[in-house]
Formats: C-alpha cells, sequence, structure tokens
C-alpha cells in the first residue's frame, strides 16, 4: 500500500487517536481482491487481508483515528457525534493516485460512542458489504469494502448477533456534519477545515473567484446527481441524517438501505423511520434540506463586511439543486425507458409508465427489464387497469416509431439492471453466513459485479422474480 497520511494533518480536535480492538476468533468473510488490486495492495497485504480487516494488523505510516462529527439526526440537532464504531486505519493511493480512506466499521468503542458498545454485527456487515459492491457497479458512488471478518464473539442485539468487522473505502468521510461539529465546537478551525476539503477534494475551486463558493456550488451539484443516480436505481438511504452524506457526492452509511421492488415511492425501508422522513419519494427534498442546513455552517467564511452577500450567494447555489437533480434524473429515466431525451413528450410518457407501476404495485426493476425485452403482453397482462396501459403504450409507440429504436435500445441495456440486492437475497445470505457458510455471499457478489449482465449460470428464479402479492417487503433497522 502506498500510504498518503492526510487527515491527521488537521487540528487535533478534530480526531482521537486509538488502535482498534479485535474482537475474539476473527476469521475470513469475504475479500474483494479486484478492489485490493485497484488499491494497490501488494502480495503481502492480500495474504494478510483477515488480519487488516479484523483489526489485528494495522500500519506504522497512519496512526488510526476516529473522527468527531454533528449532525442532524431525522430533522433533529443531535449535538456531538462521530466515529463511535469505526476507526480510519489508513488513507492509501489508489492505481489512479487519488486518496482513499480506510474505515474499519466496529472496531471498537471510542470517545465518541456515547451508549454504543463500538461494534457491528455479521448482518449489517454483510449488507453494507453487499450493497458497495452493488451501487459501484450499478455506477452509483459509494463506499465500498475491499473485506469483511466474522468472529466468534456474541454481540448483544435484539437478540444475541455475532460480532464483525468491515474495511470500507471511500474517497471521502467528511461528512456535512462535519462542518456542523467545527461551527458549534470550534468556530476557529472553520477556514483551515474549508481549505483543507477544497485541496483535498475539489482542488479546481480554488481557481475560482472564491473558492469557498464554488466548493458549496460543486457539493450541491455532487449531491444532486448522487440522489438522482439513487432514484433511478430504486436505492433508499433510509437514514440521511446530516453525519451520514459526506462533502463529494458517494454514498455512505446506508444502514437500514434498500432497494425497492414493488413501485411504492412512499415506502419505508426504515422500520425506525416512524414519520416516514426518508422514504424514496422524500430524497430529493431531504438532500435539498440536509445542503440548507450545511451551507448555514459556511457563512462564518466570509469577513464580516461580506457576509450578507455570501448568504445571498450560497442560496443562489441552492437553486441550482432542483434543476441539477431534475436534468440528470429525466435523463436518466428517458435512457430506462428507451425514449430520446430531446422529444418533449418523453418525460410525460415516462410518468405515465411510472404511474402504471404505482397503481398496479409492479416490480420496478423487473418492469423496465420487461419493457426492454418489448414484452409488453406480459406487462399487460399485470394490469387491472388496462385502459391506463394502453394509453401508455400507444403514446410510447408512437414516440419511438420516428426514432433509431437500436440506439434507443443499446441505451436501454446499460440503464436497466436486471439485478439488484433485494433485502430477501441479502437476507438469505446473512443466515448461511450466520451457520458459516459464505457461498451465497460469494454467489450474489458475482452477479451484483455486473447487474446489467444477464447470467443465467449464477442466477436463482428468487432474484428476479416480483414479490408475490400478499408477501410485504423486509423493512429493516437502524440500530446494528
Ligand atoms: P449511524 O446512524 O449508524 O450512522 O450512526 C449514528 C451515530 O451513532 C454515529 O456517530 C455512530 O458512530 C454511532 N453508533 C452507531 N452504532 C453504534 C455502536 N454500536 N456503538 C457506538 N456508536 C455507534
Ligand atoms: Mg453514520
Amino acid at each position: 500500500m502506498h500510504f498518503n497520511p492526510r487527515y491527521p494533518s488537521l487540528n487535533s480536535k478534530l480526531y482521537h487517536q486509538q488502535q482498534p480492538s479485535p474482537l475474539r476468533g476473527a476469521k475470513a468473510g469475504h475479500f474483494n481482491e479486484a478492489l485490493a488490486d485497484e488499491l494497490q495492495w501488494s502480495e503481502e497485504d492480500k495474504a494478510n487481508w483477515v488480519e487488516i480487516c479484523s483489526g489485528q494488523k494495522t500500519f506504522a505510516e497512519f496512526t488510526p483515528l476516529a473522527m468527531v462529527y454533528a449532525g442532524h439526526q431525522f430533522g433533529q440537532w443531535a449535538g456531538q457525534l462521530g466515529d463511535g464504531r469505526g476507526l480510519l486505519i489508513g488513507q492509501i493511493l489508489n492505481q489512479h493516485g487519488q486518496t482513499i480512506d480506510l474505515h474499519l466499521k466496529g472496531a471498537g468503542s471510542t470517545p465518541y460512542s456515547r451508549m454504543g458498545d463500538g461494534r457491528a454485527v455479521l448482518r449489517s456487515v454483510i449488507r453494507e458489504y453487499l450493497a458497495g459492491h452493488a451501487l459501484n457497479a450499478l455506477g452509483v458512488a459509494s463506499s465500498h469494502a475491499v473485506g469483511f471478518t466474522t468472529s466468534t464473539q456474541g454481540v448483544q442485539r435484539e437478540t444475541l448477533e455475532l460480532g464483525a468487522m468491515l474495511l470500507r473505502t471511500s474517497e471521502c468521510h467528511i461528512r456535512l456534519g462535519h462542518f456542523e461539529w467545527i461551527n458549534q465546537y470550534a468556530p476557529e478551525l472553520l477556514t483551515e477545515f474549508t481549505q483543507k476539503c477544497i485541496e483535498w477534494h475539489y482542488p479546481e475551486c480554488l481557481e475560482a473567484d472564491n473558492p469557498n463558493l464554488a466548493f458549496a456550488k460543486a457539493v450541491i451539484e455532487r449531491t444532486a446527481i448522487m440522489i438522482a443516480k439513487w432514484q433511478l436505481v430504486g436505492f433508499a438511504h433510509g437514514v440521511m441524517n446530516t453525519d451520514n452524506l459526506n462533502i463529494t457526492g458517494s454514498t455512505l452509511d446506508f444502514g437500514p438501505y434498500g432497494f425497492m421492488e414493488r413501485f411504492r415511492p412512499n415506502w419505508i425501508n426504515n422500520h425506525s423511520d416512524y414519520q416516514g422522513r426518508y422514504t424514496y419519494q422524500n430524497q430529493p427534498s431531504i438532500g435539498h434540506w440536509n445542503l440548507w442546513t450545511w451551507l448555514n455552517n459556511l457563512i462564518p467564511l466570509a469577513k464580516p463586511e461580506h457576509k450578507e452577500q455570501f448568504k445571498h450567494d450560497l442560496a443562489t447555489c441552492l437553486e441550482q439543486f432542483e434543476p441539477t437533480f431534475l436534468h440528470h434524473y429525466g435523463q436518466g429515466l428517458c435512457e430506462k425507458i428507451g425514449l430520446p431525451h430531446f422529444h418533449k413528450d418523453s418525460l410525460d410518457c415516462s410518468f405515465a409508465f411510472l404511474r402504471i407501476l404505482q397503481t398496479e404495485q409492479l416490480d420496478y426493476t423487473q418492469s423496465f427489464i420487461r419493457l426492454q425485452n418489448k414484452a409488453y403482453k406480459a406487462l399487460r397482462d399485470d394490469c387491472l387497469d388496462l385502459r391506463q396501459f394502453d394509453a401508455f403504450l400507444h403514446q410510447y409507440q408512437g414516440i419511438r416509431n420516428n426514432q433509431d429504436t437500436d440506439e434507443l435500445d443499446r441505451v436501454m441495456q446499460s440503464a436497466n439492471p436486471h439485478y439488484i440486492l433485494r433485502n430477501h437475497m441479502a437476507q438469505k445470505a446473512i443466515e448461511l453466513a450466520e451457520r458459516g457458510d459464505f457461498s451465497e455471499v460469494d454467489r450474489l457478489f458475482k452477479l451484483l459485479n455486473q447487474p446489467y449482465q444477464k447470467q443465467p449460470e449464477l442466477e436463482t428464479e428468487q432474484d428476479t422474480a416480483p414479490l408475490p402479492s400478499d408477501v410485504p417487503e423486509i423493512s429493516v433497522s437502524c440500530s446494528s
């Protein structure tokens, strides 16, 4: 590994250095060798992956640390938070010269653990491992784990579960909540911290007349694009608190996430989300709310005489969130449905299709695949309101009639996954893994590696068959 330890160059108020505390009986779960290669792990590093992914081996080049941050959780100010069960154990260069964080989740308690035990359980580690892999393969920026280990140590949740650790990578673990912590507890650090965020993550903004404003604009843009991609693949993050969104628009901390099956925009996948704040359909507006909260923390960057102007400029930047989101979402939706983005009726027709999926409670992912396969009869046979379907198909074929459909079909194939990580797929892999059998984790890992390719040799019927109408979707809890 080639280290570039830059976070420790920040003021020491921003972190606490400590070693991981390993679990009893640590053993192999699963390892992503291709990612390790991208991260320039040596043969020796790869041979030691279990020790590295279980906190038994750390590196002389980097003293592990827990970051402090704050945040708004479910819309309420939560005060100081921080890495309560994870440590940054390295910052290394990947093949492209980009600095990547290695964050070991479940590494023991830290000064920021509050009431928690500092641990992660096998169930949630497997869910995060597979989802990060699935999102990356779908083309959605996300943290991505190199490997995970299990153990023989019990960890108490609602029941006694197995403790586990996950070594995840991300280009950035700096959260919107870092700025909230600084604003509240150490405002003297704001200018330098922002400067470092720009240098590390948005160096192009240094050229701008006002780098801070350019930074704000860039974070808003990347977040809008990330959320547009979530909506397109049917991903619900589940816990979009300000401490769970980073500043580079790369998906992070998606504990109780879900990939939507039936198209139900108001589906609550996180069962601790009593009010449905973080439903699929709310994600864009929550993204906007989080960014608005975050921007307030940047205001002190302006000199007193420029403050009013800066506030106004930040508000103007935020106005771009919605059009940026809509542009990317609209374009992606047209790609999925196989209509040209420039045609004036394409979006209208795409929304007509989504309305059918919603009223008929059809499977989101597989309905787009049926459309792609021109299985119109199969789609129609699943509808009760045939007039609605026929009107859609008439409009749809009318728009496609005068277009280069070969090209539209090619675009559709790279926009519609055959496979997403449905909750029951993860659940089956977890149940086997809890008995020491990781074969299903491995199968899903391979299947989800190429979601846009049909893989008959790897798939099972349950990977794609729509849920029977009397079976509810599983919802997942936060506390794992
Ligand atoms: P999350 O919603 O999972 O991102 O967690 C919110 C906050 O609670 C973060 O500061 C976590 O580090 C902390 N936390 C969550 N679970 C635990 C745990 N088991 N032990 C200690 N801290 C935890
Ligand atoms: Mg978190």
